[in-house]
């Protein structure tokens, strides 16, 4: 998990129109989620999807898998299909349903373990509060100082170096919340794991294979330049290579 950068200028159309707005206005009159198919239209939008997934460089905001839209008549979702994730559940936080700070990118399988888990430390918002009627889209901050959530929102807070990657492609964390995000999100899964085992296993073989120290800078000049570029998988983990080299590759 790293920090996304989101602007509020990357508002979708949708979300602006007239028609989700009504929407938005029954949800607050029903004070609570109705979930026909109609209230999943405005976030289910396909530019919407596209704009989050070109925003997230294509990557599941929870784990960094590369995602795809699901294909056409696909009868059964693939693990990395891109989903639509509300930060906030929208059972609880109905009113949220359409704001673009509580939409994320994530993939089936993170989706699909996270639930509707989110538990708080601070004081829980139970309704939108009358000034936040015309601001829906900016309210996560607010929120999570009042709320301490005990999930890490990955467009204001950047924990990513608190993540512990192991020679096996396992991770862990001596920090609470990210250990929260591993659990919920089952980010210790067997094919995340394998994914993350393969970089480091070729990661191994290539400093196995080095015979001058010139070759040696030239891998740890490719590590790095793949952790700098947002659209690689893992970064988190070229991370946590560059800075444990020789425990993790060399060790
Ligand atoms: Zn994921």
């Amino acid at each position: 998990m790293i920090k996304v950068k989101k602007s509020i200028d990357t508002l979708p159309n949708i979300l602006k129109e007239k028609s989700t707005q009504s929407k938005h206005k029954r949800l607050l009159t029903a004070q609570k989620w109705l979930s026909s198919s109609s209230y999943k239209s405005p976030y289910q939008n396909k530019k919407l999807k596209e704009s989050l997934k070109s925003i997230y460089n294509h990557k599941c905001a929870y784990c960094e898998q590369k995602m795809v839209f699901p294909k056409k008549n696909q009868n059964k979702s693939a693990s990395n299909d891109l989903t639509l994730e509300h930060y906030r559940p929208k059972s609880t936080y109905y009113w949220l349903a359409y704001s673009w700070d509580n939409l994320l990118p994530v993939c089936y399988d993170c989706n699909h373990a996270k639930e509707d888990f989110f538990d708080i430390e601070g004081v829980e918002i139970t309704e939108i509060r009358t000034n936040e009627i015309d601001n829906i889209h900016e309210l996560a901050s607010i929120y999570n100082s009042e709320e301490k959530p005990k999930f890490i929102h990955p467009e204001l807070e950047n924990l990513s170096t608190e993540f512990i990657f192991g020679k096996d492609g396992t991770v862990t964390s001596n920090n609470e919340r990210c250990q929260y995000v591993i659990e919920k999100c089952d980010l210790k899964r067997l094919k995340l794991v394998l994914k993350r085992r393969k970089i480091i296993d070729d990661l191994k073989s290539k400093y196995q294979a080095i015979q001058t120290e010139e070759e040696f800078y030239q891998l740890a000049k490719d590590i790095k330049t793949k952790s700098i570029n947002p659209k690689t998988e893992f970064i988190a983990l070229y991370d946590f290579i560059l800075a444990n080299f020789n425990t993790i590759i060399t060790g």
